[in-house]
């Protein structure tokens, strides 16, 4: 606290990301980080960035990125917006489009900064509470009286994913708002929102490179839309910071998104382990939420979520506990890592 700190900054309740503790090496299974390398196309583009043209400002446009994004999804280039991890796209779109008075309409249980971005911009959170099984239930998303939607597909923590009709149905009784679909697990299980795209001007989709291209550490996360929506966008960049990807970010992200083999290699071999873990979860007592993602949700019928969380902390395994939060405290959600991970986590279990 600070006196000159203004009522707006000490209004603000910031976003906790999971631990990132540098006391020891830990098993990090909290934060549902990639346990693969970027692809080695991604690694050299970013290494042959490295020299004397660094002096240099990047594209401010990222058009090498959009072009790659476009011809990936189909799309054109017009129809992409790019920011500083899908964190800045989200709030940039929560500034641009959702601060319009109304309360904005999202989960219960989901992403948790969101309601860090609708502090910060004023926004009133309209919480639509998940199903008892944590499900969204679209029949609660129709006359609403909001500034806009968001919905996480697959949602997270659970994991769980909406079919691309229950996504339609919600665009089509919300068209005069823009509804936002968080899609940062989406390769790991679940149908992509981004074929609606020419259909609904009303629909923004946003992905990450953070989770399913493990290149969390390099922050690109990206928009689509129609045309329109996007130009909105690139006003509120524009006006905030020009240049929010680096040239070395820049040079990795295009070469990872035209990668598309290894996106499907590394996806693939979490989807397998992700099968495996379950399994092996279950067979321990652990109820498992079905996962489109490279997480699960998991409760124990006998074993506190806490405890289990403190004991793995105690071997060098780190999972995400939700203590605080309700309707969540006694569960806890596990990342995918490798299979020598998982195996080291079920041994782990098996001790308590
Ligand atoms: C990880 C995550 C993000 C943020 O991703 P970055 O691109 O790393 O900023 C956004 N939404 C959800 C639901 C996430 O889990």
């Amino acid at each position: 606290m600070s006196r000159f700190w203004t009522d707006k900054i000490a209004s603000l309740d910031p976003y906790v990301p999971g631990e990132q503790p540098q006391d020891k090496q830990y098993i990090k299974l909290n934060t549902n980080e990639s346990p693969y390398s970027p692809s080695e196309k991604s690694l050299q583009a970013m290494m042959d960035q490295v020299s004397e043209r660094l002096r240099l400002y990047p594209d401010p446009n990222c058009q090498s990125l959009k072009n790659a994004l476009a011809t990936s999804y189909g799309l054109a280039p017009e129809q992409v917006f790019v920011g500083n991890g899908s964190d800045e796209v989200l709030a940039l779109a929560f500034m641009g489009y959702f601060a319009a008075g109304k309360p904005l309409a999202f989960a219960d249980i989901t992403y948790s900064f969101y309601k860090v971005y609708a502090g910060l911009y004023g926004i009133k959170p309209k919480l639509i509470p998940l199903t008892d099984s944590f499900d969204i239930d679209v029949a609660d998303y129709q006359d609403l009286d909001v500034s806009g939607v968001v919905i996480t597909n697959p949602n997270a923590p659970t994991g769980k994913a909406l079919p691309l009709a229950d996504i339609e149905r919600v665009l089509q009784a919300n068209p005069d708002v823009v509804v936002l679909v968080d899609e940062a697990y989406v390769d790991f299980g679940a149908q992509s929102a981004t074929q609606l795209v020419n259909q609904y001007p009303n629909l923004l989709v946003v992905q990450t490179l953070s989770k399913s291209r493990a290149l969390a550490g390099i922050r690109v996360g990206y928009a689509f839309g129609h045309k329109d929506l996007i130009e909105g966008l690139e006003r509120l960049k524009n006006s905030f910071n020009s240049y929010p990807i680096d040239r070395i970010a820049l040079a990795g992200a295009t070469a990872a998104v035209e990668d598309t083999e290894y996106l499907a290699e590394i996806c693939e071999k979490t989807i397998a382990t992700r099968e495996t873990t379950v399994t092996a979860l279950q067979s321990l007592g652990f109820e498992v939420i079905p996962s489109a993602t490279n997480f699960v949700f998991v409760s124990h019928a006998d074993k506190a979520a806490k405890d289990i969380y403190l004991a793995l902390k105690y071997q060098g395994i780190l999972v995400r506990y939700f203590g605080e939060k309700p309707r969540i405290g006694n569960h806890l959600r596990i990342t995918i890592g490798t299979d020598e991970e998982m195996s080291a986590l079920i041994a782990a279990l098996k001790t308590l």
